[in-house]
């Protein structure tokens, strides 16, 4: 092999390995974009499945003996448990949660900006009929024909 013939064959090594190292850094970037379309669909898989479990928990969830009970004590709890830490996060932040929209207003606030859901008309209530002399168990069930 004479010399050009060599650096012929070495260039052509050099440009092949360039090449090869092109090729691979653009799977690279391929590959990051891939995972990225795979993370997407996986996340709305997950809504899709969260979707569907609340739809199934709204519509068996007071089945007695359900198979799944075990789940919707669980789910139970966590409500239960967000709505505790909810109460003690509206006392450490000093403001009202309006029983409409849920959007937090201050304390002092009297209707809801964002609804405009008046926000304490438990206690006028409890005043108001106090004031009338009726007792606080007549006041609870007149709340629950008042919502039914
Ligand atoms: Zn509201």
């Amino acid at each position: 092999m004479d010399m050009e013939a060599l650096f012929g064959e070495l260039g052509r090594t050099i440009a092949d390995k360039g090449k090869a190292a092109a090729s691979k850094a653009r799977d690279l970037t391929e590959a990051v974009q891939v995972k990225a379309q795979i993370n997407a669909e996986r996340r709305k898989l997950q809504e899709a499945f969260a979707a569907l479990g609340h739809l199934y928990y709204k519509e068996h969830w007071e089945e007695e003996g359900h198979p799944q009970q075990g789940v919707f004590e669980a789910i139970r709890e966590g409500e239960q448990r967000i709505r505790d830490l909810e109460e003690k996060l509206k006392d450490l932040e000093d403001v009202t949660i309006c029983p409409e929209c849920g959007c937090r207003a201050a304390k002092e606030a009297v209707y809801c900006s964002r609804c405009g859901r008046k926000l304490h008309p438990d206690q006028e209530e409890d005043s108001q009929k106090e004031a009338e002399g009726i007792p606080a168990l007549t006041v609870l069930e007149d709340e629950k024909t008042q919502s039914d």
